[in-house]
């Protein structure tokens, strides 16, 4: 079990709105040394250990060996059941409707809202996955401005945030498609949603994320799905030497970059993928989207989708 204090941990946190690439990214950091990738941390509690659902190795969380040896190494041992309801309710707090409050708050390291045992957990748990995983940066994938909120507030946390953005057009095309999510119960599909709140949601996320990482100063830097899969090697590089892994060895094969297997809790069933597969750039939205949700999409994203260079 960790004693205090503990040694600051470094975290990249993969911010963004959902559907634009961010488990493909962080598949990717994952494979560079000294970074590992444990995909959205604030889900742990209610879909890793509530529903028990499966980690990207293919293990159901309680099951998986990496995340049993990270929470003997924070807590001791897996959290009782009170212990992980109460985790789950706190993270609550740190959902979309609550971001309005929570970006009036004060910036400064107090504990103004009584969760600072619930800090203290956070500090633990992304201690203890750099110590169980060697590496030197966990990537958190949680995206969540909100969530992010909570991290400002956890101490003996060096925060980093990569801004993944991508074409609002292809992202409310994709919150359109069924999919089938392997990882819920019963089976369901991947939820869906109209591309005029996919539109509203990217806009406002995208700005959240800008305004909370300039409001408390962190490193940061916004990139592109489209720049990731057109130029991986440009871009990740830029990615690692943010989260402090400058000039470290980036996972490219013979045919260019591979994604594998890792063990990350929640996000996109991609990630429940067992080989390696190329990277490639999903534009399927040119050809299948229909014109009024284009249009519509196009509309309501103006002008940040511009400032993010969409244009055509
Ligand atoms: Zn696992």
């Amino acid at each position: 079990m960790l004693s205090d204090p503990t040694p600051t941990t470094r975290v990249l946190y993969l911010a963004g709105w959902g559907r634009s690439g961010s488990t493909l990214a962080e598949s990717l950091l994952d494979q560079v040394p000294g970074l590992v990738g444990v995909g959205e941390v604030k889900f742990l509690w209610e879909r890793g250990l509530q529903q028990n659902r499966r980690c990207s190795c293919g293990t159901s969380l309680r099951s998986c060996p990496f995340w049993v040896d990270v929470l003997t190494e924070a807590y001791g041992g897996i959290p009782g059941d009170d212990e992980v309801e109460r985790l789950d309710a706190a993270s609550r707090r740190f959902r979309t409707r609550h971001l309005p409050g929570l970006l009036l708050r004060s910036p400064e390291r107090t504990d103004p809202d009584g969760l600072g045992w619930y800090y203290d957990r956070l500090r633990r748990l992304y201690a203890a996955v750099a110590a169980v995983s060697g590496a030197r940066t966990v990537v958190d994938s949680s995206k969540f401005p909100s969530y992010l909120t909570a991290l400002l507030q956890t101490p003996g946390l060096d925060l980093r945030v990569a801004h993944i953005v991508r074409d609002p057009r292809a992202v409310a095309y994709s919150w359109q498609r069924h999919k089938h999510d392997p990882d819920a119960p019963g089976g369901a599909q991947m939820p869906r949603m109209h591309p005029g709140f996919t539109a509203l949601y990217w806009s406002a996320w995208n700005l959240a994320t800008e305004r909370i990482a300039r409001r408390a100063g962190l490193p940061y830097l916004r990139f592109r799905y489209e720049d990731l899969v057109a130029d991986p090697a440009g871009t990740l590089g830029a990615i690692v030497d943010l989260g402090g892994e400058p000039g470290a060895v980036l996972p490219f094969g013979a045919d260019g970059p591979l994604v594998g297997r890792t063990h990350q809790v929640s996000g996109n069933p991609m990630r429940l993928r067992s080989a390696a597969v190329p990277l490639r750039l999903d534009d399927e939205w040119t050809t299948h989207m229909p014109p009024r949700h284009r249009y519509l999409t196009g509309a309501v994203t103006v002008p940040l989708r511009h400032r993010y260079g969409y244009r055509r």
